[in-house]
């Protein structure tokens, strides 16, 4: 860096200055950090700039960039979940971002029309089963797990984790309040066991006979697959016949009052670059944003699948109609 700011002087190229006059950037998230660290060193490595990380609670996190308004050290807040994203947009936290690579490199269905916030990680939400007890022929979709053919044989998690509320969502967007509100219905009345809190009890539920199918999302599938004791949990890919399987993901925005837009938004291109993709969603066993990176054996070994290409916002904007429908048809 030093050099580069007395070549810059050198030659008064005034562009220089903006980028010389950043050496640190500042990352607001809720992301593990060991998920992002190795990646952050690589680009610093590459741009000599240290990325800081401040972990914590989304919700709190978002508090405290407007709680800390012109004075926030955060450049960019970045979480998991359209709906998280999409508030964080609502209130106000994030700049509008015009960027051709982020256009080019991450669909438009992952990233906020106006800029906001980008995906750049994929994660489905999908069917799991014991083979134990399902032969996967009998599986098709989202809504057929509320047919009576599945009493006593569901396990889910709970309906305020925000993962099946964005689910719900695209529920509701694709089919409606109505029927919707049967399907989840349906579900409740399948429930083998009360709900769980973690999507890794509920897969332990599966595989131990407490129940036969969930829904889950797929790292937490990928992060068992190794170990032998869970070896009759089985992926399958919903609604593969009709809209396809649901699809959120981790993403972040570049912060509204952070003094550094231009290098925090290179950052945000850089994580959705070819270079940093692979390995971004790797780190958690997610998928590329990006097309054509290759994933690790675990993904490659369940195959493609078609993906629900609703928009993410959109699940965002209909979290409050989720929310009110899991509570009329008692999802707790
Ligand atoms: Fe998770």
């Amino acid at each position: 860096m030093k050099y580069t700011k007395l070549f810059c002087l050198l030659v008064l190229v005034s562009s220089c200055a903006q980028q010389d006059d950043i050496d640190q950037l500042t990352i607001y998230t809720s992301r593990q950090p060991q998920l992002i660290e190795p990646l952050l060193e690589q680009y610093k490595a590459l741009t000599g700039i240290d990325v800081a990380l401040l972990s914590g609670n989304a919700t709190q996190l978002m508090e405290r960039i407007i709680v800390e308004g012109d004075a926030t050290e955060a450049d960019i807040f970045m979480t998991v979940d359209a709906g998280v994203l999409w508030q964080a947009g609502e209130k106000g936290i994030f700049e509008n971002i015009e960027s051709e690579t982020l256009s080019q490199n991450i669909p438009q269905h992952l990233r906020d029309a106006d800029g906001k916030w980008f995906g750049l990680s994929k994660r489905a939400r999908t069917i799991v089963y014991s083979s134990d007890a399902v032969n996967s022929d009998d599986l098709s979709s989202y809504e057929d797990l509320a047919l009576p053919k599945w009493n006593n044989k569901l396990c889910l998690r709970t309906s305020t984790k925000v993962y099946n509320r964005s689910l719900i969502a695209s529920m509701i967007d694709a089919q409606g309040l109505d029927h919707s509100k049967m399907v989840v219905q349906g579900w409740v009345n399948n429930l083998a066991t009360e709900v769980f809190s973690s999507d890794t009890q509920v897969l332990k539920a599966v595989s131990a006979g407490q129940c036969a199918v969930t829904i889950v999302n797929t790292y937490y599938l990928a992060r068992l697959a190794d170990d032998p004791q869970y070896s009759n949990l089985k992926l399958y890919w919903a609604n593969q016949k009709s809209r396809g399987t649901h699809v959120n993901i981790s993403g972040a925005g570049v912060v509204k009052s952070s003094k550094n837009k231009d290098a925090a938004t290179k950052l945000l291109e850089w994580l959705s670059s070819e270079e940093a993709q692979e390995s971004y969603a790797d780190a958690n066993k997610e998928f590329p944003v990006k097309s054509g990176i290759q994933v690790g054996e675990t993904l490659k070994g369940w195959g493609e699948f078609k993906e629900d290409l609703i928009s993410v916002e959109k699940l965002g904007s209909l979290q409050k109609e989720a929310v009110l429908l899991a509570q009329q048809a008692g999802y707790k």
